[in-house]
């Protein structure tokens, strides 16, 4: 029987050759999620032989991931603000970057506030704004259904309340108004996906694409947040690091105090900005004939 440090090796070697960016940390990984044992155990004992069950069911992971299948979705897990949530084909994984995103939403708060969390794919933003201030009213939207299902399970999964409505951005919300709106929405130009990293490639389109420019629902999130939010309320997007002026130009005329905000990497990230004073619009108003 192979030691675990040979089985590490072996499959480090395959995921290097395979393109895998980071080839050991994730055979370590996946070791640890076959067996059940903290990566440090196994380090701790790298002489210890793997079994031939362990080992079978480790080579079938290692063998999708050597063909770029992201570590999340073989995994099923992904962290995010300290939370462990669930992950899913055809949904969005949560990202690191995206906490930036949600730590200025969260300065935000008192706790009593009403959240919308647009585009929420696995309820990654809305799941750790709801789990933070149990008192807030948070809501969430998604178009796909299968992300929609994802958040929901996400949501009992951490025992957060939120509730989330299947719908095209803001339609499942109309007559309510929010304190707060985040929204980490598609905004990939529709033709830089095809030069996206194997693994992204991976997730889906639907949660990428940002139309011709990257822009279109940044345009759709800014013209129509008015409609939806208090007086003085908020409005946070995650951006492309390249996208800040754009957004920030979107905002400026219905909005004031817009700032952006940089990931860790020192690259813009977030846009933030309020509601203009007299900048109201009865939503309800539009629907009428
Ligand atoms: N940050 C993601 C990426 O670079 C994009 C997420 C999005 O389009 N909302 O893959």
């Amino acid at each position: 029987m192979p030691t675990i440090r040979e089985t590490l090796r072996d499959a480090a070697r395959r995921l290097e050759a395979a393109g895998v960016p980071d080839a050991r940390d994730d055979a370590a990984l996946l070791l640890s999620h076959v067996t059940g044992e903290p990566q440090l155990n196994l380090r701790a004992d790298p002489e210890r032989p793997v079994s031939p069950v362990a080992l079978a069911a480790y080579e079938a992971l290692v063998s999708r991931r050597a063909r770029r299948e992201p570590l999340q979705y073989i995994t099923g897990e992904a962290w995010f603000m300290g939370l462990c949530l669930k992950t899913a084909p055809g949904v969005l994984i949560p990202r690191f970057d995206t906490e930036t995103l949600c730590q200025q939403a969260m300065e935000r708060m008192n706790g009593a506030e009403r959240v919308l969390d647009l585009c929420t794919g696995s309820g990654a933003l809305a799941v750790a704004i709801a789990g933070t201030f149990p008192q807030a009213r948070v809501l969430a939207g998604d178009i796909s259904d299968t992300a929609a299902r994802l958040a929901r399970e996400n949501a009992a999964r951490c025992g957060a309340d939120v509730e989330v409505r299947l719908g095209d951005l803001f339609a499942p919300f109309a007559g309510e108004r929010f304190d707060i709106i985040v929204s980490n929405p598609p905004y990939i130009p529709a033709g830089a996906l095809k030069s996206l990293q194997e693994e992204v490639r991976r997730e889906p389109a639907l949660a990428l694409d940002g139309g011709p420019d990257g822009l279109d629902f940044y345009r759709r999130i800014i013209k129509e947040a008015p409609g939806y939010l208090v007086p003085g309320g908020w409005l946070l997007l995650e951006i492309g690091s390249d996208q800040g002026a754009a957004v920030c130009g979107l905002m400026a005329k219905d909005y004031r105090e817009i700032e952006r905000y940089s990931d860790l990497n020192g690259l813009s990230r977030v846009v933030a900005g309020r509601i203009r004073d007299g900048v109201y619009t009865d939503h309800a108003a539009e629907d009428r004939p």
